[in-house]
């Protein structure tokens, strides 16, 4: 069992925030978050949470890691290098020892989520990074071990997926279908499968990808951000055990999600393109997490007043007890099936997964309720438990 960890990064300031006055909502200290809506001239700097409510508040929240990367000059300011170095690393670590590992970002457009996952020439991100490090430790495994990494990138936008390393003669690829293998889980049929032997042709491919999601987001405004990109890694490890041969495959996804205001009903409500803002995967994850949040916080009430009951305390809670205990029996459906970005994750949401999720926000009082917002998100996320296995196959 393993909780999913949530990171929490702040980024700088943009120009349009610097302009405004660049008052800054956000406070980061060890592993907790505050936010504080800043009152200016008797009223509330920002969207008002509930309109005509002009009292200060300050939320705090704690999470696994928390990366103040406002401004370079801040003693705890986190480079790239650092948020590789605990959660690329978390990554690295879980592949290799042959657990599946999902690692995605989450934030609304703007708070760098792309930064984080891919980075830019200048500052590589986690994806990047992650694939620098598999070759590093990998592939000329000292123990005899022989290694082979196999990359997809796909597109979900619309709740079609699009496969963005089909190569430049297709023009216009058909949208894939999802489609469940009863062992396996979710997959995509004719994702196309790239294997790649040094970190060079794992970085091409993934410019390759990143380039078509551009191409695309020419035609359609802001795509983007309305579209969720998951680069995937397979990881096999073939080793020879008492002479019979073994392999071990891990798959690690890397999700870049699209822009959280996505599944907001007031901000679509706001538009006049309304309907076609909502992003349906977004809206069925964050429905997901919370069902998966719900799920483990009864398993885990009904598992403490069990151990209470066994400690002699029993008489005061027994019925209490009872009920909780079927109760549990009655968790909640989780709908996977109804997006095809949970479907695909199925895994790595309250499955076989070790999980990772980084929310990414502005420092800015002007994204006061949107941040506030994506932290309560992230801290729903931290009650999901996952039950990653070790994927061994000793009959290859
Ligand atoms: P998103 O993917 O969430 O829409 P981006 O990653 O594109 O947002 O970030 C928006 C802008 O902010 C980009 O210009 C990006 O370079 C910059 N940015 C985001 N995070 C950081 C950071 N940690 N350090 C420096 N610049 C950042």
């Amino acid at each position: 069992m393993a909780n999913v960890k949530v990171a929490i990064r702040v980024r700088p300031l943009n120009s349009r925030e610097t302009v405004d006055g660049g008052r800054i909502a956000v406070q980061v200290e060890d592993k907790v978050v505050r936010v504080r809506n800043v009152k200016l001239d008797g009223r509330l700097d920002g969207r008002v949470e509930a309109p005509g409510d002009s009292r200060e508040r300050l939320f705090e929240f704690g999470f696994d890691y928390c990366y103040w990367s406002a401004n370079p000059e801040a003693p705890n300011y986190a480079s790239q290098e650092e948020v590789f170095q605990d959660l690329g690393m978390c990554v690295l670590t879980g592949a290799t020892e042959g657990y599946n590992v999902c690692l995605f970002a989450y934030g609304q457009t703007g708070s760098g989520k792309t930064y984080t996952m891919m980075g830019n020439p200048d500052s590589i991100g986690l994806t990047p990074r992650i694939c620098q490090g598999l070759f590093r430790s990998g592939i000329d495994s000292p123990d005899g071990k022989s290694c082979r990494v196999e990359v997809s990138f796909l597109e979900i936008y619309n709740e079609r997926v699009r496969d963005l390393l089909r190569g430049a003669d297709q023009k216009k690829p058909a949208a894939l279908r999802v489609r469940e293998h009863p062992e396996k889980g979710p997959y995509v049929q004719g994702l196309t499968q790239h294997v790649v032997e040094d970190y060079k042709q794992a970085a091409d491919l993934l410019e390759e990808g990143i380039a078509n999601r551009i191409t695309a987001a020419t035609h359609v405004h802001d795509a983007s951000s309305r579209s969720h990109a998951i680069f995937s890694i397979q990881y096999t490890q073939a080793t020879l055990e008492n002479n019979l041969p073994s392999e071990i495959v891990s798959k690690i996804n890397l999700v870049d999600l699209a822009g959280s205001e996505r599944a907001d009903p007031n901000y679509c409500r706001d538009r006049i393109t309304e309907g076609a803002n909502i992003n349906k995967s977004l809206v069925t994850l964050g429905i997901v997490i919370s069902a998966l949040a719900q799920n483990s916080q009864m398993c885990s009430s009904s598992q403490s007043i069990n151990s209470m009951l066994s400690e002699g305390e029993a008489s005061t809670v027994g019925s209490q007890s009872s009920s909780l205990s079927s109760s549990s029996r009655r968790q909640c459906f989780i709908p996977y099936r109804d997006s095809v970005l949970t479907w695909l994750l199925k895994d790595s949401l309250g499955g076989n997964s070790k999980t990772i999720m980084i929310a990414t926000i502005s420092p800015s009082c002007s994204s006061y309720n949107e941040t506030l917002s994506t932290l309560r998100y992230a801290a729903h996320a931290k009650n999901i438990v996952n039950k990653p296995r070790v994927n061994e196959d000793a009959s290859v």
